[in-house]
Formats: structure tokens, C-alpha cells, sequence
């Protein structure tokens, strides 16, 4: 399993709720902030994914989350 691999599996499995890059990098436990960051930019691109400036459902900042569709 890659990162990308796991970074989808947890968006998925929290859907519909969104989550920022942060709380992924912390639930999956990742070293490094812009790690998360350059999956999500990557997820982002594919049809079932949406990312965008709102509330994240976990730390409740607005920040950039992303949500599974
Ligand atoms: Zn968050």
C-alpha cells in the first residue's frame, strides 16, 4: 500500500464528513505536513474527490479538506 493508497482509504472511509491535510497527516500518522498536502493535491484531480476551503469535520478549522463523493 502506498501513501496515496492509504491518504484515499481514510478519505473514503470518512466520507461524507471532510478532512484537512493535517488531521490525515495525523491519523495516518505521516512525518511530514506537505506530504498529506501533495496527496490530497493528487486526489483531488481524480472525479470522486473534492477539495476545497471549508470546515474540516475533525478539528473543525476551514481550512482546505478534502471529502470523497
Ligand atoms: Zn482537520
Amino acid at each position: 500500500m502506498s501513501v496515496l493508497d492509504n491518504v484515499r482509504d481514510l478519505v473514503k472511509t470518512v466520507s461524507p464528513n471532510c478532512i484537512c491535510d493535517d488531521c490525515i497527516t495525523q491519523k495516518l500518522d505521516l512525518s511530514v505536513r506537505q506530504h498529506a498536502n501533495h496527496k490530497t493535491r493528487e486526489l483531488a484531480g481524480s472525479p470522486s474527490f473534492f477539495r476545497a476551503k471549508q470546515r474540516c469535520s475533525y478539528c473543525g478549522d476551514e481550512k482546505l479538506s478534502i471529502r470523497a463523493y
